[in-house]
């Protein structure tokens, strides 16, 4: 359910801080984690080296993809699961829409997973009849919002407990204005118990598949991977083709790593694995590229492939706390959203790498390394050079790069925007400029540093 609008970050952000009390709250909470993830690494001496582990196992991964994939593929054919393969997220869609029609199958129950969210898959299902489920409580919550999640980790941590009560109430038929969390996670476990008994289908993300075994770990808080894995006559998992590790003996590096990062936990409450199919079931995994080889193929760009979606560059980023997730109109917001996004479409993503102040706190906090502020300054590089700068920007670039290079025109240039903030302020100081609408503009000083040294040096 990827957001459909026309509004760039600014102005979608700009919707967002109209209710400062949320944009507070937000800000508040999502620094609580961070600050939580901070306490939590701190009890690691290796926390460091653990990180450059991760970091070089995926740099080998991303240098050997085509093996790693083929070595898993193997695997898990030799276990009996099926593999499929998909390019984009439109053979990703029919593939599952296939294996559901085969078994005529109309009611699919769903873990979280961001790839299918990238692919839009529950929309492309309800459009060919086929209902899905969220049954991760917070993917369910902005699933019954008929929104889509703001954060990858945490799906509806925009919403307020008071709006996740009425939801509930609308919906699940809970009593109104009932805002306790416990009643309403009770209620939620009663509803969803009901879509796990019932469903044939389920289908998972995928958190980490070894090639070594051909298996594969999906992780959760709540346990509803499982319970719909195990419950349904055939389980699919939907992997985009980065998430490869090569032996088993990796994944303790990663797991370690994982909910540190992403909720300050020391593990995810379920870190569970699938290798065959119980007798009679069916497991099927649809390996998708979308656009992951063309990322692969742009050097400064592909060690964003080394993501494991823990949210940490979203929780520490300043412009992400303050903006909203949904502001980035992407399946994946924040930081490395920023840098994802862009690879898939750059004319239609080419504001997200300008949404950071690149102050480098993600890149600080990422688990397995990713220079994602530098990755973020490199896209605006390559955007602007393309074209894909709004024309006011590379306008206005373009006059900055004159005016800096001719003394000249610098000094000309300074006097005269001097003189207009000292005598006709309002040329400057009003709506039209973007600049003005969120800051105060400075009082203009008498002189420039340049004719003050020349006056006290000469
Ligand atoms: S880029 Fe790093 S910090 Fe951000 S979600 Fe991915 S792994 Fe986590």
């Amino acid at each position: 359910m990827s957001a459909v609008t026309n509004k760039d970050h600014a102005e979608l952000a700009e919707d967002f801080n109209r209710d400062e009390n949320r944009v507070d709250w937000h800000d508040e909470t999502l620094w609580w984690i961070r600050q939580k993830r901070d306490r939590i690494v701190h009890q690691i001496p290796d926390w460091e080296l653990l990180r450059e582990t991760a970091s070089q196992i995926k740099h080998n991964v991303l240098s050997n993809m085509h093996s790693y994939l083929q070595q898993f593929e193997a695997n898990a054919l030799a276990n009996g699961v099926h593999v499929h393969w998909a390019l984009n997220a439109q053979e990703h869609n029919q593939i599952i829409r296939q294996l559901l029609k085969d078994k005529q199958i109309t009611h699919m129950v769903k873990s979280k997973s961001m790839l299918t969210e990238e692919c839009g898959l529950n929309e492309y299902l309800a459009e060919h009849g086929i209902e899905v489920i969220d049954s991760d409580l917070g993917e369910r919550i902005v699933q019954l919002a008929k929104e889509p999640p703001s954060h990858i980790v945490l799906p509806c941590i925009h919403k307020k407990k008071e709006e996740i009560g009425d939801l509930f109430h609308m919906y699940l038929g809970t009593p109104s204005n009932v805002a306790d969390p416990q009643i309403l996670t009770e209620a939620a476990r009663q509803h969803l118990r009901e879509i796990f008994l019932t469903r044939r289908a389920a289908l998972t993300g995928v958190n980490f598949a070894v090639a070594e075994t051909g298996e594969f770990v999906v992780c959760t808080n709540e346990g509803n991977a499982d319970m719909g894995a195990h419950l349904a006559d055939i389980h699919i998992a939907s992997m985009g083709i980065e998430k490869l590790i090569p032996e088993r003996k990796h994944l303790g590096v990663f797991l370690r790593l994982l909910t540190r990062s992403a909720t300050g936990q020391p593990i995810t409450t379920y870190s569970s694995h699938f290798r065959k199919p119980r007798d009679g079931k069916e497991i099927h995994i649809v390996l998708v590229d979308n656009g992951r080889s063309e990322q692969l193929g742009r050097p400064d760009f592909r060690n964003s492939l080394k993501c494991i979606r823990c949210g940490a560059c979203m929780n520490t980023c300043p412009v992400y706390r303050r903006s909203g997730g949904h502001s980035y109109h992407t399946a994946v917001a924040g930081p490395i959203g920023s840098i994802l996004a862009p690879n898939l479409d750059m004319e239609k993503y080419a504001d997200l790498p300008f949404a950071s102040t690149l102050c480098g706190s993600c890149s600080n906090v990422c688990p397995v390394k990713i220079d994602i502020h530098d990755q973020l300054y490199k896209w605006r590089q390559v955007l602007v050079k393309k074209g894909y700068a709004p024309t006011a920007k590379k306008i206005g670039m373009q006059l900055m790069a004159a005016t800096l290079s001719s003394p000249a025109l610098y000094h000309t240039a300074g006097k005269a925007g001097r003189a207009a903030l000292r005598y006709i302020p309002f040329a400057i100081n009003n709506k039209l400029n973007p600049w003005y609408k969120h800051r105060d503009m400075p009082q203009a000083p008498k002189q420039s540093f340049r004719d003050w040294y020349l006056k006290n040096n000469s």
